[in-house]
């Protein structure tokens, strides 16, 4: 893959690493221990020494900036100073070097202030340009992920199927419901 993982998604898809924040709140980095497989699994290739508590904090604290300046996008808001702070703090360090090996494969290599300092510089490149306008939340009434409309309309709603097959359900039972006769009389 040639690609940079770190993409305007993948900055949305970290912050939607705590899920349904009002409600049931999953999360999947309960742990130090939760980091390093999550990031491999979603593409960043990555020899990381083992992580602890403050590693956990840090992206625990990214996360939840880069999800409320997002928000703020959503609903035209200025972007809270404490979350701008921390975003610039992790965009600080120099991001995880790109190497080309002989099998014409890119390599990433780096420590996880690296590799945080790589999410906040797409955070920012997508807050400060012009895919900003993009930023959704999902229409799921509990579904708290945020995500980028590339439809041609500007109407996508749901973050995915599941979220959308959800709400037509509830829709399509609330219809059959109110179509139901009176049995009251
Ligand atoms: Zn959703």
């Amino acid at each position: 893959m040639g690609h940079s993982v770190f993409s305007e998604e993948f900055c949305l898809d970290f912050a939607s690493t705590l899920e349904w924040r009002h409600t049931r709140r999953v999360d999947a980095f309960r742990s130090a221990a939760d980091l390093a497989p999550w990031f491999y699994s979603n593409g960043v290739r990555l020899q990381l020494e083992p992580l602890g508590e403050a590693a956990l904090a840090n992206a625990h604290e990214l996360r939840d900036a880069i999800h409320h300046l997002g928000l703020n996008s959503v609903h035209g808001k200025h972007f809270d100073v404490d979350d701008v702070a921390t975003v610039n703090r992790c965009a600080l360090p120099a991001p995880l070097a790109i190497t080309l090996d002989s099998g014409g494969t890119m390599r990433y290599s780096g420590d996880f202030p690296a590799l945080l300092s790589s999410i906040a510089r797409a955070a920012i490149e997508l807050l400060a340009g012009p895919h900003r306008e993009l930023i959704r939340q999902c229409a799921e009434p509990e579904c708290t992920r945020l995500f980028l409309d590339h439809s041609r309309a500007g109407a996508r709603r749901w973050c995915g199927t599941a979220c959308g097959n959800k709400v037509k359900a509830a829709a399509y039972r609330e219809r059959k419901r109110s179509k139901k006769p009176s049995r009251a009389n």
